[in-house]
């Protein structure tokens, strides 16, 4: 492999702006290896080989101009396919989005091309973001680089995969109950899931608008952090983005734990079934000490009802926000004798099995008579959840444990919606909590996949926890620097 497509997005960009290579050739070999390695993983619904060469060369031009081409000069970068690129499809990997076309940029797209960034494509995803193993596309499969029988996680898998593959250098994907974090802890890449309000959501397709977020995947803890400073902070579009100040999340990276205390639940690695992971993550815990943290005990009492509550709250809000794919306004029109048929037919065939059922789940939670049981009564349930995060932050600054039970799981193992959902009982905590979270490649277990370390902290704790995973990323590096089968 060139060494060039296994360096990180900040190394990369400096040798852009240095002139070691120009972004149009680093964008034509990206885009080569990814010819190579896409007919194995699928992780692109859509590739911009023109418009990425095109927006390269204006980064080239500008360099040579003697202007400042950003910190992400001549990086290569995919896009979850819910997050809107003007001028490309958006299609959620759902058929009911039919030949739209985003009419814009998202914020967080708009903020990559500012700081230079070239948007290469869109990546699959599980259909409007429903799942957890990117199975639920409606449009292609993508298979995990480590082992192509596995899936890569979801609901982010294409975005995951893509970084993994060495097909992109950072991705963006998005994250409700655990979709960045559960699909970089399958293909053994860093996915960061920033604090809720840090990052505007403007542009990204709405599924549970109290909890989406939208995140960088990336090969090092400090390229995550770089997106992040780019991406973060007010924006007019998004009311819950506030006017407070984007700290230099890069610059302000450690490599020790020193005063550090961090929090581990003993039941969570005690009662693991899958002793693998378990080891990884308390091998991951005793670096963290060698580093110069304290590790203290917390508990999460409620923790165990979030799948119960993100299950109401989620599908509730997505059937809400869904409503919108009438066939009237967007994308799928199936005709009708009338205008209810004409719903009916459109969202009957545009929508996928997943999907229909959050909007099922979601309609009953919300109906009249059962609001208070169920939405309602959710909603104090999250309250205990995040209550009990106050207290345990109280005696921490973070708070580590495994992202996922499992490794990454064969693909069509998991036909029970039920089990799927239980994929990310490790993360969907810190999503109710509005906390930020990441998943940091720990180690593999005998089969030689990743295993994923979670590490969450306080809302708008980013740049402690970002600074945290740095340290340990240093220390990890030796055991976990590997590339995958298909990279
Ligand atoms: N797997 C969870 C779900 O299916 C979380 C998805 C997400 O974070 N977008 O809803």
């Amino acid at each position: 492999m060139n060494e060039l497509l296994n360096i990180d997005a900040t190394e990369a960009a400096t040798r852009v702006r240095e002139r070691d290579v120009t972004a149009e050739a680093l964008t034509a070999l990206v885009l080569e290896h990814t010819k190579e390695t896409e007919p194995q993983i699928g992780a692109y619904l859509h590739l911009d080989v023109n418009g990425a060469i095109e927006q390269a060369r204006r980064i080239d031009n500008a360099i040579a101009d003697g202007k400042d081409a950003g910190v992400l000069a001549g990086v290569p970068v995919a896009i979850k396919d819910n997050i809107h690129v003007s001028g490309h499809a958006t299609t959620c990997a759902s058929k009911i989005l039919g030949d739209f076309r985003a009419p814009y940029d998202a914020t967080v797209v708009k903020r990559l091309r500012d700081a230079g960034a070239i948007i290469i494509g869109k990546a699959n995803l599980d259909e409007f973001a429903m799942g957890s193993s990117c199975e639920n596309s409606a449009l292609q499969q993508t298979h995990n680089p480590w082992n192509t029988g596995h899936v890569p996680g979801g609901s982010s898998g294409g975005s995951a995969a893509c970084v993994a593959a060495r097909s992109a250098f950072i991705s963006l994907g998005s994250d409700t109950g655990g979709s960045i974090r559960l699909p970089a802890s399958f293909c053994g890449v860093v996915g960061y899931k920033p604090s809720y309000g840090r990052v505007s959501r403007y542009g990204l397709v709405a599924f549970a608008s109290s909890l989406d977020q939208i995140g960088p995947f990336s090969r090092s803890v400090r390229d995550s952090a770089l997106a992040l400073k780019v991406m973060a902070g007010r924006d007019p579009f998004d009311s819950t983005t506030p006017e407070r100040e984007v700290p230099d999340y890069p610059a302000q990276l450690a490599d020790n734990l020193k005063g550090k205390r961090v929090g581990v639940v003993r039941a969570y690695l005690d009662e693991m079934p899958n002793r693998e992971v378990a080891d990884t993550i308390s091998t991951a815990i005793d670096t963290m000490k060698d580093l110069g943290a304290e590790i203290v005990d917390v508990e999460l009492p409620h923790a165990e009802y979030g799948i119960a509550v993100y299950y109401v709250v989620a599908s509730a809000e997505a059937s809400s926000n869904l409503s919108r794919f009438d066939g009237v306004r967007y994308g799928l029109r199936e005709s009708g004798e009338n205008l209810l048929e004409l719903y009916q037919n459109t969202r009957g065939r545009g929508f996928g099995p997943e999907v229909k059922r959050r909007i099922m789940l979601g309609t009953y939670a919300l109906s009249a008579g059962h609001w208070e049981e169920y939405y309602g009564r959710a909603g104090k349930v999250r309250t205990l959840i995040k209550q009990d995060f106050d207290k345990a932050f109280a005696k921490c600054d973070l708070i580590v444990g495994p992202c996922a039970p499992f490794t990454a799981f064969r693909a069509g193992e998991k036909s029970d919606p039920l089990s799927m959902y239980l994929c990310d009982v490790f993360t969907i905590p810190a999503s109710l909590a509005g906390l930020c979270a990441l998943s940091l490649p720990a180690g593999y277990d005998n089969a030689g996949l990743p295993i994923g370390l979670h590490m969450q902290a306080p809302s708008y704790a980013d740049g402690e926890l970002l600074s945290a995973a740095n340290a340990l990323e240093g220390a990890l590096k030796a055991e976990v620097d590997r590339l995958p089968a298909i990279a």
